[in-house]
């Protein structure tokens, strides 16, 4: 049987920038999600998933997103958007299997997006181009959720580049990939929390910031400068965040480790005070992160819970995690879990 591979993402820096047309600076994981399918001849979806229980059999049109739940929507949703674009609505019967944890901020939502589409499309001899498809599967989570999420996670996980951060412009889509420089490590650290209320309050974050583009009479906070947004916490989170981005992408590119670390922490910094999207854990892994030597950390997917990125140097990282896990366990009594992460390519059929 076919197998669709699609990674769950970490992004560097540039929360909550990529619905506000701004940039964001993600790589694609070597934790991924598998749909492992055939194309079935009655016009119905059957998959199960060895992760999340709960069997989905649903119509390939998506017609059945209004009554499905569970991870049944994303597969509904998906199924809906591809056919609103035109793929036959050929049926699919296999298994999703995915090392993306669950709920943790790495996408593992976006990874099952893209590799049941990629699954779907395949089977129907349904081609779209990447930006497309990205666009599908990011609308396919708006469906599913309800949550008016950016196109980051989806783009990532079509975009990725074996060793290679992604800077991507929300505006244009623009993707230009940046090689890690070797000396640098990405840890990734879970809080041990699982992300609460992220869908209720990410909206409202939305709102916000295109209320404030609103005031100012902008298409979205891109094109604002600090000046304007100066006394607005929220937007000047965004345009801040936006200078920050660019800025570690050129020190990114330019191997200049000692000057990412600052732009890191300034980003949670960030996200803390002006955004008001960490919580008392995530505050506290980023504080161990920092005293066990990472060159900088912060929260990263969106908030509210979930994981926290560092960099480290390389040859410090295994330590950086440890100590920094221990750390945080001791004062806050949360299970820490960590990953060294590679950055990998972005989403394809693996096998036939
Ligand atoms: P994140 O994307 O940060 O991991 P989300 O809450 O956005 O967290 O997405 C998690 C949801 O995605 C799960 O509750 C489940 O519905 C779905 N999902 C992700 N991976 C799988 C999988 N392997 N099998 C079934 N459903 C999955
Ligand atoms: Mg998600």
């Amino acid at each position: 049987m076919p197998k669709y591979r699609a990674p769950g993402r970490v992004n560097l820096i540039g929360d909550h920038t990529d619905y506000n047309e701004g940039f964001v600076l993600p790589l694609a994981l070597d934790l991924a999600c598998v749909v492992d399918a055939r194309p079935t001849e009655d016009g119905r979806i059957r998959l199960r998933s060895e992760d999340v229980p709960g069997e989905v059999d649903l119509a390939a049109d998506g017609r059945d997103l209004a009554s499905s739940e569970g991870w049944g929507r994303y597969a509904a949703g998906v199924a809906k958007v591809l056919s609103q674009r035109g793929r036959e609505p050929v049926g699919l019967e296999g298994t999703v299997s995915s090392s993306v944890p669950v709920g943790a901020g790495l996408s593992s939502s976006a990874a099952l997006e893209v590799a049941l589409a990629l699954a779907l499309c395949d089977a129907a001899g349904f081609e779209p181009e990447t930006l497309e498809l990205a666009r599908a599967c990011q609308e396919a989570e708006q469906v599913a959720t309800g949550v008016p999420c950016g196109i980051m996670d989806q783009l990532a996980s079509l975009a990725g580049r074996r060793d290679h951060a992604l800077l991507l412009d929300c505006r244009s889509l623009e993707t230009t990939p940046i090689r890690l420089p070797p000396g640098l490590a990405v840890v990734v650290v879970h809080s041990g929390v699982a992300r609460a209320l992220a869908g209720s309050a990410y909206a409202e974050r939305r709102a916000a910031c295109e209320a404030a583009a609103a005031r100012l009479g902008l298409r979205s906070l891109r094109h604002a400068t600090p000046a304007q947004v100066a006394d607005e916490p929220r937007a000047r989170h965004v345009v801040s965040e936006n200078a920050r981005v660019l800025a570690a992408a050129d020190a990114l590119a330019r191997g200049e480790l000692d000057a990412l670390g600052p732009l890191l922490s300034a980003s949670h910094a960030s996200l803390r005070d002006d955004f008001e999207v960490s919580t008392p854990e995530l505050d506290a892994l980023v504080r161990a992160l920092e005293e066990a030597g990472a060159l900088g950390a912060r929260l990263t997917g969106a908030g509210f819970g979930g994981c926290a990125v560092a960099l480290a140097r390389a040859a410090e990282a295994e330590q950086v995690a440890a100590a920094a896990c221990g750390t945080y366990a001791t004062s806050t009594g949360r299970e820490p879990q960590s990953w060294i992460c590679a950055a990998a390519d972005g989403a394809g059929k693996i096998d036939s």
